[in-house]
């Protein structure tokens, strides 16, 4: 039986993505390719409301967790004084990731479920002189999104450069370096829609000019070098630093090339549908999402009813059809499971996950009205039309 992953990341593929990874590798110094990564660069900046005039674009193979380690370790010293706003596990990584360069940070830590205040944020910036400031968009562990243009307008006054771990976010929320932000990062496998493996990014003039002034801290991660492949790609001359990941830049440059297609604003009104679809259905049933309001379009993270089983209930909506994730916050790990719901995200995807929900609770107990999730779910879906 084909299942429907439904995990915040990887997701669900489209097939002309996906057999980008089975063509013929071609050379990473060809035309054809520096073509292909050029027109890939370009697109991911316009995903993320930039241009390659006020800023630069990277793709590096790897994870999204080096896209964190270069957007951070370009920009600071040995010791720099950093602020990380902290609102799950991704939260947690940056100060792991953080702590090996320096002892001199701070966190804010708004409670589980709720996103940073951001008259909090212009309290500590305008109190301290954090030469950095590291925000999670979406993190993934909880589902709540944080107001990253209104932190934007606070940092953009500042000399403190604004990180943006939009991993979960990028191609699924409304995103615009244009507010002001300095570095954002994300990862092929989410709401851009590839398979994972690459890290993608990109750096304003201002990050880029902090970091010419700085000594690198890394080798793999130094953005200088994977600079001069960016600007050498945009040139369409190409450039090397490692060898890239040939494939999966051509099934991304697809994927990108149809996020474009599509449209930013459609996609994210249809993210935003989804997601608030997902939520009736949910609420309908009698579930309580983590997230207290700022609800993420891409991920749901949601309690689960007391006396069900964590792992049982996986088991069950998996032998319904559907893949869902456990969830990450020690605290309250084994009452939680993650929906994620980005990328080709649409109607048929959301009836599925919440029947399969609905039955996988049943089975473990939780008596409802039948069909009550898809009835809520439907009606959201289709209330405008
Ligand atoms: N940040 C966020 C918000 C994430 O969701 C993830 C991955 N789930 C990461 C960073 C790390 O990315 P990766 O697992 O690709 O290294």
């Amino acid at each position: 039986m084909k299942k429907l992953l439904m995990i915040p990341g990887p997701i669900e593929y489209d097939s002309d993505v996906l057999n980008a990874l089975s063509l013929p590798t071609i050379s990473h110094s060809s035309k054809e390719f520096i073509s292909v990564y050029r027109d890939a660069l370009l697109n991911l900046s316009a995903i993320f409301g930039s241009s390659t005039s006020d800023s630069l674009p990277f793709i590096i193979s790897g994870s999204g967790t080096l896209g964190m380690e270069a957007s951070v370790v370009n920009f600071i010293k040995r010791d720099s004084k950093v602020l990380v706003v902290n609102t799950g596990y991704f939260g947690d990584r940056f100060v792991d990731l953080l702590s090996r360069f320096t002892s001199n940070f701070e966190q804010i830590k708004p409670a589980l479920g709720e996103a940073v205040d951001p008259s909090l944020v212009r309290e500590k910036i305008d109190t301290n002189e954090y030469e950095l400031i590291t925000v999670t968009h979406v993190d993934t562990s909880t589902g709540v999104r944080n107001d990253v243009k209104r932190i934007a307008e606070i940092t953009r006054n500042s000399d403190t450069l604004l990180v943006v771990d939009a991993v979960c976010s990028a191609g699924g929320e409304n995103l615009d370096m244009k507010w002001g932000i300095d570095v954002a990062f994300s990862a092929s496998q989410k709401a851009l829609g590839a398979p994972p493996g690459l890290a993608v990014g990109v750096a304003s003039n201002r990050a880029i000019s902090r970091m010419e002034k700085l000594p690198p801290l890394s080798f793999f991660s130094d953005l200088r070098k994977w600079k001069v492949v960016s600007t050498g790609v945009l040139d369409s001359k190409g450039g090397y630093f490692g060898t890239p990941n040939v494939n999966l830049v051509l099934a991304l440059g697809i994927s990108l090339s149809k996020i474009m297609k599509e449209g930013m604003e459609v996609r994210i009104r249809r993210h935003e549908l989804m997601s608030a679809s997902i939520r009736a259905g949910l609420e309908s049933m009698g579930l309580e999402m983590i997230a207290k309001k700022a609800y993420a379009n891409t991920v749901s993270a949601v309690y689960l009813p007391q006396g069900v089983d964590l792992k049982k209930f996986l088991e069950h909506a998996e032998d319904r059809g559907v893949v869902f994730a456990s969830g990450l916050i020690k605290e309250i790990g084994g009452r939680y499971f993650r929906i994620g719901h980005m990328g080709n995200i649409g109607p048929s995807e959301v009836m599925i996950s919440i029947g399969a929900i609905e039955k996988a609770l049943e089975a473990n107990g939780h008596l409802m009205r039948p069909g009550i999730g898809l009835s809520a779910a439907q009606s959201n879906l289709f209330k405008s039309s």
